[in-house]
């Protein structure tokens, strides 16, 4: 079956009933968003009535919660210990995530690893996975997604090996799982009309059954380029059949797909995007 939706809003009024009313209004049957600014840790109550009457909703729709996305702010850097009091502030917030999410009753946290700035590589990817022991509890219901990044500056991330070595150092082994992101994966540098044979290589070294959501983005940028500049389905370097391959790969059907592509003139593009993913037909929409 076929999982496709698109990162939408969350708001203080209508909280995760405005998020599935938005995916309903699309036309799709998964969905992300992140529970506040992505850029600052200001976050307000999450309210239980909204929330169970989503949940209700979701239900009448065969919107599957188990496939649904959360994503972290991107100000969590746990790939630098260099600050201790910074290192415990990001860990103590990816505490205070989890269990917003666990409120919501949206298990998958996606979270980028972060960038490594002057700490050594080796040393980096370990405090990845140090933070994640440190906020993760035995008996949380909650997966967090790595996501795979495209490099940009000192990310970490942005390799199948790297993601390898992270989910190594992770104690709750049953807690951590991999985001794919198409534009990330074609700025850092794998071809994406060789997907297969990425995926050959992250089964080998990883496992296929760790991928729990993939962002499918077209790039604005070429193979290898280490920028991660989100473009429309159609409009960018990848293409749209190649992007439909991925999404239509059958070792990925259960995965959830989310869309993170730009909004074009302040509109959303999504219901669009998400019409022409289901059609498999490209149409020019902008
Ligand atoms: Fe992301
Ligand atoms: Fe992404
Ligand atoms: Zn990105």
């Amino acid at each position: 079956m076929l999982y496709i939706g698109s990162h939408v809003s969350f708001n203080k009024d209508t909280q995760l009933i405005g998020v599935v009313q938005t995916a309903i209004e699309n036309d799709a049957n998964v969905f992300m968003f992140y529970t506040g600014s992505n850029q600052s840790t200001l976050r307000f109550p999450i309210d239980k009535n909204l929330t169970d009457k989503a949940h209700q909703i979701m239900l009448e729709h065969n919107i599957d919660r188990e496939k649904c996305i959360i994503h972290a702010p991107f100000i969590i850097n746990l790939a630098n210990n260099s600050d201790e009091r910074k290192y415990q502030f990001y860990i103590d917030f990816l505490k205070q995530e989890i269990d917003r999410c666990i409120a919501l009753g949206i298990n998958n946290l996606v979270l980028h690893p972060g960038s490594h700035v002057k700490v050594a590589k080796e040393e980096a990817l370990l405090s990845v996975s140090n933070g994640l022991n440190e906020a993760l509890k035995e008996n949380q219901n909650i997966k967090i997604l790595i996501e795979f990044m495209s490099g940009k500056g000192t990310e970490v991330g942005s390799t199948i090996d790297e993601l390898k070595t992270i989910l190594e150092n992770v104690i709750y082994k049953d807690k951590v799982y991999i985001c794919l992101d198409t534009c990330h994966i074609n700025d850092a540098g794998y071809d994406l009309n060789n997907f297969d044979e990425f995926l050959n290589e992250f089964d080998q070294k990883i496992g296929i059954d760790k991928i729990k959501c993939i962002h499918i983005n077209d790039s604005k940028n070429n193979l290898g380029a280490h920028k991660d500049r989100h473009e429309n389905i159609g409009y960018g370097t990848i293409g749209f059949q190649t992007l439909i391959n991925i999404i239509y790969n059958k070792r990925l059907e259960d995965v959830p797909k989310i869309l993170e592509t730009p909004f074009i003139n302040d509109q959303s593009p999504y219901k669009t995007e998400i019409k022409i993913i289901r059609e498999k037909k490209f149409i020019e929409f902008k």
